[in-house]
């Protein structure tokens, strides 16, 4: 049987890992240069910032035995039981990513073939996608209709590096402000603790009615409203802004995938089921054991 995945974030690596163990040695497609996908770290010299995901959390035991194994705690006042990959936070994948075949650098959108699917020149029997739903829809045009109701909010984050240290708790979150949250990620373990290096997120509300701004301007508007919230702050050393258009999932499909109705095709990632880590998770087992039994889930069902 051959499987392609398309997507090396939690989705399709955990689905490409549990594959693998049961004989089913999937290719893996990812258009980034690295692993993670939104489990993501910008690096600037001796600078870094997880621009995307900053925590995770489980709720179930099996995902919590995973992180007790793969992650390092991290709280800083105010956290619950929260978990970060260590150094960066794809360190949350890399242990499942051993013998995996991963072509990086490819953007790939599949064709239908007589029988399953082309990608370039090669034939698969299965494609699974855990790229996000606004992606999807454009990859997959016959599954528009089912995935007409989830939706997806964007998040423009700010990375900022400082002199010295602010005045500021290492972390905070807000409600009904411009912005929703401020950390001090060289406070998570194995980061450098001497560097000042912060990341800010914009509220999902500022991040949609400044969608299109371009990153200067984007980054002058968050210095500003942190300047507003904030007051003095220290010299800074590094500031860039990032946009994640398809950041968090605001109403999810409410089953862990799709698949079509010649079954040769599955459609997950964290947007089938939440806003975390832990949907995407969950999204890739459910969507590699549907393959390995021939679950029937079809949304024409
Ligand atoms: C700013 C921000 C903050 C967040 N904070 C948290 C948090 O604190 N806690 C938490 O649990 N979650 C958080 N999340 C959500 C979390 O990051 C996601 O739920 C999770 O990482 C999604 O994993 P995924 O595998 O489903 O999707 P992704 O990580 O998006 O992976 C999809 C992959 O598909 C690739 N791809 C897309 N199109 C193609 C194509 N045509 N060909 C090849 N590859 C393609 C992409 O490059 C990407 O690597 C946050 C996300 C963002 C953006």
């Amino acid at each position: 049987m051959s499987v392609a995945i398309i997507g090396a974030g939690m989705a399709g690596i955990t689905c490409a890992r549990k594959l693998a163990d049961h004989g089913i040695n999937p290719m893996i497609f990812e258009k980034s240069r690295g692993l993670g996908g939104r489990l993501a770290t910008r690096r600037v010299d001796s600078l870094r910032f997880d621009h995307g995901a900053q925590f995770v959390t489980a709720r179930s035991d099996e995902f919590r035995q995973y992180l007790d194994q793969h992650a390092e705690p991290w709280r800083p006042k105010g956290a619950g039981e929260w978990f970060v990959g260590a150094p960066a936070m794809n360190a949350l994948i890399k242990p499942m990513t051993e013998g995996l075949d991963i072509r990086l650098g490819e953007k790939v959108s599949p064709q239908r073939a007589s029988t399953g699917w082309k990608i370039g020149e090669e034939h698969f029997d299965h494609v699974i996608s855990t790229v996000p739903v606004t992606q999807a829809r454009t990859l997959f045009p016959e599954l528009t209709t089912v995935l007409t109701d989830v939706s997806v909010a964007p998040c423009w984050t700010l990375m900022i590096a400082f002199a010295g240290p602010p005045d500021w708790q290492e972390m905070s979150r807000f409600r009904e402000t411009g912005i929703a949250w401020i950390a001090k990620n060289s406070s998570k373990p194995e980061r450098d603790a001497e560097q000042e290096c912060w990341v800010v997120h914009a509220s999902a509300d500022w991040s949609e009615a400044h969608l299109e701004i371009d990153k200067d301007t984007a980054k002058k508007h968050l210095i500003d409203l942190l300047h507003s919230m904030r007051g003095g702050m220290p010299e800074i050393t590094y500031a860039a802004a990032h946009r994640w258009r398809y950041a968090l999932t605001t109403t999810p499909l409410g089953q862990p995938y799709i698949r079509s109705s010649d079954q040769t095709l599955l459609v997950g990632g964290d947007w089938c089921l939440g806003a975390r880590v832990e949907d995407a998770w969950e999204s890739g087992l459910a969507m590699a054991s549907a393959l390995l039994k021939s679950a029937p889930l079809s949304f024409t069902d």
